[in-house]
């Protein structure tokens, strides 16, 4: 069973940024170079300024502070016992560990959805603006929001772990999942296969970069569902 130790809020937000800028900071570093070094063929071949990246990081280190402050909250209401997540692998079944993850990608990908189109109305569109502002993405543009954005993100979670039951080490999956599906939206490449695209309804980085330039299409996280059926897809995948 695993055992967090207790730290004060504050010392465990301050850890928590800590392993949030770095998650930023080596998987967004790390990304970027595979791509540099990649014989692939990027989705465009526009340029990329180094003004771009650099506003990039400065949004990132904002977002990511706001995620530590969310993570911050979700252990400490774990700590609490107010939260539905379970240690006891049989608790509720072998089959809900798999369920459940696709219970947490489904209600997050709607979410993502509706609050991702809200945020292409009215006075919204300033802030979703900074997202926007890098119209070919690279992997420092994964958490590049405006501040409100990010909250309206953030918010999501610790209000999952409260009411729908989660295995720790599926939670953790969940995150991990979460975080590459960003990463990968933002390469400017297509790395995976496109039968995955094609069987599995995933959103490729092909898809998400042309909401990045065409704005009123492909509004998604990981699945194509929601654009499908409310008629918000641009059919375009990778090759
Ligand atoms: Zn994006
Ligand atoms: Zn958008």
């Amino acid at each position: 069973m695993i055992q967090l130790p207790v730290y004060s809020f504050q010392v465990t937000f301050l850890l928590l940024s800590a392993v949030m800028l770095t998650r930023y900071f080596l998987l967004a570093g790390m990304f970027r170079i595979v791509c540099e070094r990649s014989r692939k063929e990027p989705i465009d071949k526009g340029t990329i300024s180094s003004r771009q990246i650099k506003r990039d990081i400065y949004w990132s280190v904002q977002s990511s502070l706001i995620f530590a402050l969310a993570g911050t909250v979700l252990i400490k209401l774990w700590q609490a016992g107010e939260t539905q997540i379970y240690y006891d692998f049989q608790q509720y079944g072998l089959w809900y560990l798999v369920f459940s993850l696709g219970i947490y990608l489904f209600i997050h990908d709607t979410y993502f959805y509706w609050t991702h189109r809200l945020l292409h109305v009215y006075q919204f569109k300033k802030c979703h603006f900074v997202h926007h502002e890098s119209r070919i993405p690279t992997a420092w543009t994964s958490f590049s929001f405006h501040p409100i954005e990010a909250v309206i993100q953030a918010l999501i979670l610790p209000v999952l772990v409260i009411l729908i039951p989660i295995h720790w080490t599926v939670l953790v999956s969940f995150l991990v999942i979460m975080s590459l599906c960003g990463l990968l939206n933002h390469l400017g490449f297509d790395f995976y296969p496109t039968f995955l695209e094609k069987k599995f309804s995933l959103i490729s980085a092909t898809h998400h970069q042309r909401h990045h330039k065409q704005v009123t299409v492909n509004y998604g996280l990981y699945f194509t569902f929601w654009d499908k059926l409310m008629k918000t897809e641009a059919g375009e995948t990778h090759g």
